[in-house]
């Protein structure tokens, strides 16, 4: 028999009511960063007898003993055990932290795996707050929610930065790499199915995004197979098997069954969709996209931008100028909300010549995506390092002086036939 829990042993409240607090630097008692110090957020799953349900220590100081306004190392592992758990369920899992932890009064989280930043606010603190209750947090959420494959939960939480240091690069990154090179290892062609995601329709109601292996939901965080293990989880849920047997057209990746399930996943409101191109039938955007892609007419080529970068890009758009015109769940040919890691793949806009197109990114996005990115062009077109014939706002941000440097580079768009 398994029971719902549904009052959290906390000092605070928790509800969806405080997801979109904000804790501001002067408000805060502690924060842990993930981008500054070692820290970690993961599942794992573990047999039964190793794990004591709701069991929840904590390894290093807690935080009364941690100076006003510090920033600290934290790491929580998860364990979980079940006779359905699958190992592809921990990313669908951890995912869900992000709002666990946001529903607490007093306390704010953003990011997630190895990156997460946490604030706990002084008055969540002289409230009694500490750290063992994001334990208690945890605990009761992962059993509430995933009762059909969790029987037994049990969550450790690192402060000690020596072990937080380790839990991080020993155990928590080495489990990502091997999330992702499953990931690597499947192509759209070696799958018999593909998946819907209407998540986002909460506020973009015409929206569907159709995932596939090489091509991963716009927001960044919904792969392939973290949309086959939500079907998996709840069937009824936001992730629906499309099958993919019809092909109408192989070059833009356009399938009646995927058509079929998009219009009725977007109760009629789209009609095609492709899954490789920008021009043709592109795939809509809701308004968690990663990056925009935009078609920047004087290089025969695309421009990207992404979330973090603040600037101007050579369209003469930021990001927020370009995503005002791209969300609301509408095709607009010629741009395209995505995924950072879509940028790496071979399906990147094969339609209209796949990568080789790109011409712009942001200097932070080029460096994060350099090492996929040069690997798919030489695998499909020969060129070595071709993230250093790319422009960023170092080298130009107007079209005429990036259009000078793809030149000086011998960038292969000038060369291919114009977009429109
Ligand atoms: Fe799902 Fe797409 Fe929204 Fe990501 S952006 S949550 S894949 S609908
Ligand atoms: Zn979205």
């Amino acid at each position: 028999i398994k029971i719902k829990i549904t009052n959290i042993d906390i000092p605070v409240a928790f509800a969806s009511a405080f997801e979109g607090e904000i804790i501001r630097r002067g408000d805060m008692q502690v924060e842990f960063d993930g981008s500054r110090v070692d820290c970690a957020e993961l599942v794992q799953s573990a047999e039964a007898t190793e794990i004591e349900d709701h069991k929840i220590t904590v390894i290093g100081p807690e935080a009364d003993e941690m100076e006003l306004g510090s920033k600290n190392s934290i790491a929580y592992v998860v364990k979980v055990a079940g006779k359905n758990m699958q190992s592809d369920f921990e990313p669908v899992i951890e995912r869900k932290f992000h709002n666990y932890i946001n529903c607490i009064e007093g306390v704010y989280h953003t990011g997630q795996r190895d990156m997460q930043r946490i604030r706990i606010s002084k008055d969540a603190f002289n409230a009694g707050f500490r750290l063992k209750h994001i334990g208690e947090v945890l605990y009761a959420s992962v059993k509430n929610e995933f009762d059909a494959v969790v029987d037994k939960c049990e969550v450790v939480i690192y402060t000690d930065p020596a072990e937080c240091k380790r839990i991080r690069h020993e155990v928590a990154v080495p489990t990502f790499n091997k999330r992702d090179d499953r990931l690597k290892s499947l192509t759209d062609e070696s799958v018999d199915v593909y998946y819907s995601c209407i998540l986002c329709q909460a506020f973009s109601p015409s929206h569907v995004c159709v995932v596939t292996p090489e091509r991963l939901g716009l927001c960044g965080a919904v792969s392939w197979l973290d949309a086959k293990a939500t079907n998996e989880l709840d069937p009824n849920g936001p992730c629906q098997v499309i099958t993919k047997e019809k092909c109408i057209d192989e070059r833009i990746g356009e399938y009646e069954d995927v058509n079929e399930a998009v219009r009725k996943f977007s109760q009629g409101a789209l009609e095609e969709v492709s899954l490789y191109s920008i021009m043709e039938k592109p795939m809509t955007s809701c308004g968690c996209f990663e990056c925009i892609c935009g078609i920047e007419p004087f290089s025969n080529g695309v421009v990207i931008t992404n979330r973090e970068y603040a600037g101007m890009t050579p369209l003469g758009m930021t990001f927020p100028e370009l995503a005002s015109m791209t969300g609301g769940g509408v095709q607009t040919p010629g741009f395209m909300g995505h995924g950072k890691h879509f940028i790496g793949s071979k399906k990147f806009m094969k339609a209209e010549g796949g990568i080789e197109r790109i011409v712009w990114m942001p200097k932070e996005l080029k460096e994060f995506v350099a090492e996929r990115l040069n690997q798919t062009a030489k695998e499909l077109y020969g060129i070595d390092n071709f993230t250093d014939m790319v422009g960023d706002e170092t080298i130009a941000t107007d079209p005429e002086e990036l259009v000078a440097f793809l030149t000086e580079k011998g960038h292969p768009a000038l060369g291919l036939d114009p977009m429109m």
